[in-house]
Parts: C-alpha cells; sequence; structure tokens
C-alpha cells in the first residue's frame, strides 16, 4: 500500500496516536487530522480529577497542541473542522470548516477513522434542562466546573455507576458536595461480578455517598430549589446538578455514509490490523468492534489503552510493516473510589456464562482469596479481595478481578500480562514476582491464587460456593476458633477449630457432603485436606467466612 495521503478523522486517544506514529514511520507523507473540537490530544481520563482540584492546572490535561503537531510532527492539525461524509469510491472526504463554514473536499490514500463514542443520554423528560452534564469533554468539564463556583452547589446525582459515574462522583465528594448515585442496574461497576461489586457499594456508603442500585431516572424537572430527579420507583430526588455517566455508544455515522460494515454490538467492524469492510478505510478507538482476546467473539472495549495501542498500529500497518496485528481486548480496567481500587481483566462471571462453551458450568472454575497486598508482618498491610476465573480443563486463564486499598493494580496488571501469553494458573503458581516485605510476599497473591487454582485443577481440594449453599444438603463445617465463631457464624454451621479436627472425626457425617470453611480459605483448605485423607467427602468454601459476610449483605447467598 503505497500512501501519500493520510487523512484521520478524530484527534484525541486514537487519531492522534496515528498521527504521531505515522509521522515517525514516514517523513513524506501528507498527515491531516480533523477534529471538530477545539482540543486534540487531551486527556479525557483526567477529566474527573480537574473537577476535583487533584488536577489544578487545565493544561496539564491537554497532551499535545496542534501547533506541537505542526512544528514537532509537520503534522497538519485542523481542530473545529467536522467530517460529514466519505466518497468510499473517489476517495474523498467533504469536511465543514466549523468556523467559517466553508465545505471542502480532501482525497486520500489511507484514511483512519477515530471518532470516538457519543455519550449516551436518556430519553427522558427535562434531559435538556440547565444543571445537566455530561463529562466526556473539556468543555462538558468546564460547564460543570463553571456551575460549581458560580452556584452554591451542595448536592449532586450522578447518573451510572459505572468507572466515569464513579471518578466523578469521587471528585465530587472531594468539593464537599453531597452526591447520590443513580444506578439502574443492581450493582456499581457493571463490567464487575456482583459479588466483587458489593465490596464497593460497602466502601461506597461508608464514605458518605448515596447509592441507590435498580433505579432508572424517568424525567427531571425544575423544581422550586434546585432541579428534581424523578426515578421509576416513585422517587423525586432534590439536587443542584445532574452529571450523566450512563455510558457511551459507538460513532458510526461517517462510516456508515462509505457504506462500511458495522457490527452486531454498534461497532465499525475491523480485522486484525484495525481495517474496515474496505481496505483503504481503517478504524480504531471507541467506534470499533474488535475481538475478544480470551474468547475470540466480537466485543467492544472503549478504553483508551486500546484506543492508543490500535491507533499505533494502524500507522504501521499503513507505512509498510504490513504483518502487525491487534491482539485483541482483554478489557483490562482499573478504578479508584475514594479510597478504595477495583480493577479486573478479562472475562466476568457474568460475561463468561453467555459464551460457550463456558456457559456450561463444569468448563470453567473460580477462586476467591483474601491475601494482604504486603507481608502480614509488616506495617499497614491492606487485604485485596482477589477473584481467579479459569478453565477447568487446561488451567488458561480467563479473567481476574480485585477490590481492595492497595497493591489491586498490580495484581490485575501481572495476571493481565500472563493471560496475553495464554498462561494458566500454574504458571501463575510458579510465577517470580520481586519481593521486599514493604511491597510484597514471598508467596504473592498472584502466586496464591495461582496455587489454589492449580489445587482445584489437581483434584487436591475440591470447592463449593456460598451461592449453592441453600439449594445442598451440605454439612457446614465452621473450622474457625471458638472466638471467631461466636463473633458471628453462619446458620446451622457447625464449630471445630482447625486445631481439634483430627480429635472430633467422629461428630462429622460420613454420609453427606461438607462444606468446609475459615475466614478466608486457609485453615478450611487444610481442614478439607485432613478430612479427604480420611475418606470424607470434604468441599473448600471458596472465599470463607469473608466472603459470606460479603454477599450475606448484597443479598447474593
Ligand atoms: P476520543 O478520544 O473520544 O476521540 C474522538 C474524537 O473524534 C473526539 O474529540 C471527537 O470530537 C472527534 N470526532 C468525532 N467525529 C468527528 C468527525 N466527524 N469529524 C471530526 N472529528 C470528529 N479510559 C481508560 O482506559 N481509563 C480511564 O481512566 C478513562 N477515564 C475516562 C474518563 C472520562 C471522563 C471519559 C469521557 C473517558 C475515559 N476513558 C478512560 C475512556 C477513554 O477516554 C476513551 O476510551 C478514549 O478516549 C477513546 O479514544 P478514541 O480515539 O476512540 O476517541
Amino acid at each position: 500500500m503505497s500512501v501519500k495521503r493520510l487523512l484521520i478523522v478524530g484527534g484525541v486517544a486514537g487519531g492522534a496516536s496515528c498521527a504521531a506514529r505515522a509521522r515517525r514511520l514516514d517523513e513524506e507523507a501528507r498527515i491531516v487530522v480533523f477534529e471538530r473540537g477545539p482540543f486534540v490530544s487531551y486527556a479525557n481520563c483526567g477529566l474527573p480529577y480537574h473537577v476535583g482540584r487533584i488536577i489544578t492546572d487545565e493544561n496539564d490535561l491537554l497532551v499535545a497542541t496542534p501547533e506541537l503537531f505542526r512544528d514537532r510532527f509537520n503534522v497538519d492539525v485542523r481542530i473545529y473542522h467536522n467530517v460529514t461524509a466519505i466518497d468510499a469510491k473517489a476517495r474523498t472526504v467533504a469536511v465543514q470548516d466549523l468556523q467559517s463554514g466553508r465545505i471542502y473536499s480532501e482525497a486520500y490514500d489511507a484514511l483512519v477513522l477515530a471518532p470516538g463514542a457519543e455519550p449516551l443520554r436518556p430519553p427522558v423528560r427535562g434531559i435538556d434542562l440547565a444543571g445537566i452534564f455530561n463529562l466526556w469533554t473539556i468543555l462538558d468539564m468546564r460547564r460543570i466546573i463553571e456551575w460549581i463556583q458560580t452556584r452554591k452547589v451542595a448536592r449532586a446525582v450522578v447518573l451510572g455507576a459505572g468507572f466515569i459515574g464513579l471518578e466523578a462522583a469521587e471528585n465530587l465528594v472531594r468539593l464537599g458536595i453531597a452526591v447520590t448515585i443513580l444506578e439502574m442496574q443492581d450493582q456499581v461497576m457493571p463490567a464487575m461480578d456482583p459479588e466483587m461489586a458489593a465490596m464497593i457499594q460497602a466502601h461506597l456508603a461508608g464514605a458518605g455517598l448515596t447509592l441507590r442500585l435498580g433505579e432508572k431516572v424517568t424525567g427531571f424537572d425544575q423544581g422550586p430549589d434546585g432541579l428534581v430527579v424523578a426515578t421509576a420507583s416513585g422517587d423525586a430526588i432534590a439536587t443542584d446538578m445532574v452529571i450523566l455517566a450512563a455510558g457511551g455508544r459507538p460513532r458510526t455515522e461517517l462510516a456508515k455514509t462509505a457504506g462500511i460494515a458495522i457490527g452486531s454490538r454498534g461497532g465499525i467492524l475491523v480485522d486484525g490490523q484495525m481495517r474496515t469492510s474496505d481496505p483503504s478505510i481503517f478504524a480504531v478507538g471507541d467506534a470499533v468492534e474488535v475481538k475478544s482476546a480470551v474468547t475470540g467473539a466480537d466485543t467492544a472495549v472503549p478504553l483508551a489503552g486500546p484506543a492508543n495501542r490500535q491507533g499505533r498500529l494502524v500507522a504501521d500497518v499503513i507505512f509498510g510493516r504490513g504483518d502487525a496485528r491487534f491482539r485483541g481486548v482483554q478489557g483490562t480496567f482499573v478504578c479508584g473510589a475514594l479510597g478504595l481500587t477495583a480493577a479486573a481483566t478479562g472475562l466476568s462471571e457474568k460475561a463468561l456464562t453467555l459464551i460457550p462453551p463456558y456457559d456450561a458450568r463444569q468448563r470453567w472454575e473460580k477462586v476467591y482469596l483474601h491475601p494482604d497486598h504486603h507481608a502480614g508482618y509488616y506495617p499497614g498491610a491492606k487485604p485485596i479481595f482477589l477473584k481467579l476465573i479459569f478453565d477447568r480443563n487446561d488451567g488458561r486463564i480467563l479473567g481476574a478481578q480485585a477490590v481492595g486499598e492497595q497493591g489491586v493494580e498490580k495484581r490485575i496488571d501481572v495476571i493481565a500480562t500472563a493471560m496475553q501469553f495464554r498462561a494458566t494458573v500454574a504458571d501463575l503458581a510458579q510465577a517470580e514476582l520481586c519481593y521486599a516485605p514493604p511491597y510484597g510476599s514471598a508467596k504473592d497473591p498472584v502466586n496464591l491464587a495461582g496455587m489454589i487454582a492449580a489445587n482445584v485443577i489437581e483434584g487436591l481440594v475440591a470447592q463449593a460456593h456460598w451461592e449453592d449453599l441453600s439449594a445442598s444438603r451440605a454439612f457446614v463445617l465452621d473450622v474457625r476458633d471458638p472466638e471467631e465463631f461466636a463473633g458471628g457464624h453462619v446458620p446451622g454451621a457447625v464449630n471445630i477449630a482447625l486445631n481439634n479436627l483430627r480429635d472430633r472425626l467422629d461428630a462429622l457425617p460420613r454420609d453427606r457432603d461438607i462444606w468446609v470453611h475459615c475466614f478466608v480459605g486457609q485453615r478450611s483448605y487444610v481442614a478439607a485436606r485432613i478430612l479427604t485423607q480420611r475418606g470424607f467427602n470434604a468441599k473448600n468454601i471458596s472465599g470463607g467466612f469473608r466472603l459470606y459476610l460479603i454477599m450475606k449483605a448484597a443479598g447474593l447467598c
């Protein structure tokens, strides 16, 4: 492919990455970036933190300017230029200069679409009232800041509890604003499993934020004292402002003008080189549908990492590195909320069970653990609540989720990287990771997750899960110490402390499954090994009493 004229639509994450890489690969090509907004290459991910004044200078959000693109990269960046149509046959685009109104056309040899996604605005009464904001662009952010600074904002409603909603909420709380989050689903962070989300929910409630799950907004009204948010449950919530964080929809209108194929998830379909159904047109970022690196199925993951890497890769494909291929997306993300960090990679249990062959429960297994983020004897150790999901047949890792105060994203990043090399749980057990007491443990949480999962696959220990307890006839054995048991226990559970177990075996049934648990799962694993070797049908309840408490509080068991 000989490319003398490269046009790029969209100048932020994917588009800007593509332009810079393209110039580094080809000094001669004419490269033009069209951006309909006033900014290119800015950090949308930083917007919530400027609202919360963690990032105090707005200029820090501007990674590059049109002038820098011109001077350093000889790239022609045209802000306030909207690309309105593609003539795929003639290989031209129609462009409107939004400042002068001039409409003109530009020819290309290769065209890269990086138009991003459109923020969803619920189609309800009053959605356009003053005081209701998206948080999607720098201009949105400025409007929010101006509203807060010029009015007495004491209350805010955030619509949506995905990562943008939680980050927005966190930053409003930081400003002393009382925040209510309304979420249509019955959990926060819908990309995570409900028991993981339950821990975030408990934390948010403890941090003074009001969380209303399963709550749909039906309209907005102007009240005597600010806005009023009406909900499907019949409530009317008075507030001084609303931030919409209900997700996004891939921008595909432009692609459609060229007759480019759109996928089942509504994104632009691309192949492994980010090429659309038209061989001269590529697409990247939030607008596209790509393959899941885990299952190979079509998926869409609107995150900055994939957008940036795809933009760079497309430049490689266009300028002579024709064998470059995108590996697919895993959906690796991290989000902080008021002192708690949640991170995940790969598939959640919810998502996995919809995809054959994993819709069959016997094809996969999960383990829960609560290791400290560094050596327990070193001051300040904080537990990480970690879930690992894996293929029961070959031990391949399918996904991981973690929630905690410290060290969360480090563990998920390690597992995410391992997954990209199609690692198994045995590989995690063997992984050599750095360790000193202030940073980790000789057996890192990643190693422990792998070891526990490998034990399950090897049949060393059978597992049970809290959500299956009520349907079972199991005898529940709690091997914690009596004082722990007295402080709270599962109804009907029998307490025999681990250290006394070998002397009390005659108190246990041989004609029923025995489900053993302790607080986090370590003592009960030892107990399960004792019982199994003595001929009992013992299963270790993964995640222990700590997980039971989380699930019970959230009504999940
Ligand atoms: P964008 O970066 O959205 O860029 C698309 C650009 O194309 C826009 O500027 C738009 O004006 C322009 N455009 C569209 N159509 C046209 C047209 N026809 N003509 C000219 N220009 C056009 N991701 C993370 O991984 N981690 C985070 O912490 C994170 N935080 C976020 C926080 C917020 C508040 C937001 C909004 C997003 C966040 N994201 C985060 C998501 C991340 O920003 C996006 O996934 C990423 O920016 C997508 O890159 P993109 O190039 O596809 O689209």
